[in-house]
């Protein structure tokens, strides 16, 4: 099934008299189940197109189709739940409240979803076992390594059951033995866990884990292809 269709999408943002062109017409499609890296060189628009796909913003020209739906015909509150509900977002900086243990970063987007109350522990305690950090749930940010905190910021945005997970360079701030066990997770969400997901990234390493790679250079797609060389990282879940 499709999920995802971008139609000469552009963005434009204006600055006083500057105009920078971060995306000048993409045309792409993301089936469910696919696990595409973005690649492209810092400024070449990966964020910009992050940011359309995942409705945080909405583009100046072109459609966005998710699910076969324009995301001109979603109404903010229709926007935000699709965000919350069917999309993921995990990110470089991993974002999580400090002083705050797993488990209830993890609930986090619970608190703003239709899930009933009385399900959110169970469904909190399932997606920290699925990314191995059960012995770590009463632990705050502070008391984890970088690796062990973004498998916390990837339970959270699993802990919803998404459609879409959104990863904007999630090994950036990673030593590369942690880098590879969040790839191998990543993986296994894809293979496992029927999980759609797109990866932002500059580096060709990393992209190696996706299946396919969509290369972005000064806001057009320069080249969309298969990935041949694919890794697969060791995963820790089974
Ligand atoms: P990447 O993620 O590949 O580094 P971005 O999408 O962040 O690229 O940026 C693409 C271009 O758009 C860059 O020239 C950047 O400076 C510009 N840009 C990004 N966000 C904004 C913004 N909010 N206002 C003005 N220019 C922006």
């Amino acid at each position: 099934m499709r999920l995802i269709e971008a139609r000469n999408l552009e963005k434009t943002y204006e600055d006083g008299d500057v105009a920078t062109h971060a995306l000048r017409g993409v045309s792409f499609s993301i089936d469910q189940g696919e696990f595409v890296a973005v690649m492209g060189p810092s400024g070449s628009g990966k964020s910009t197109l992050l940011h359309l796909l995942g409705f945080l913003d909405r583009p100046t020209r072109g459609a966005y189709f998710f699910e076969g739906k324009n995301r001109n015909d979603y109404t903010d509150d229709e926007s935000a739940r699709i965000r919350n509900e069917k999309l993921g977002f995990v990110f470089q900086t991993f974002n999580l409240l400090p002083r705050t243990s797993v488990l209830e970063n993890v609930k986090l987007p619970l608190l703003y979803s239709d899930v009933p109350e009385k399900e959110w522990d169970e469904r909190a305690h399932s997606a920290i076992a699925d990314v191995g950090l059960s012995h770590r749930i009463s632990h705050e940010p502070s008391q984890l390594s970088g690796g062990e905190r973004q498998r916390v910021a990837i339970a959270r945005a699993l802990v919803t059951k998404p459609e879409v997970i959104f990863a904007d360079e999630p090994t950036g701030n990673l030593d590369s033995m942690s880098g590879k066990q969040v790839m191998g997770l990543l993986q296994a969400l894809n293979e496992k866990g029927g999980h759609t997901i797109v990866l932002i990234t500059h580096e060709t390493y990393t992209a190696r884990h996706a299946r396919r790679a969509l290369y972005i250079k000064d806001g057009n797609i320069e080249k969309d292809e298969m990935i041949s060389e694919h890794l697969a990282a060791d995963s820790f879940i089974k």
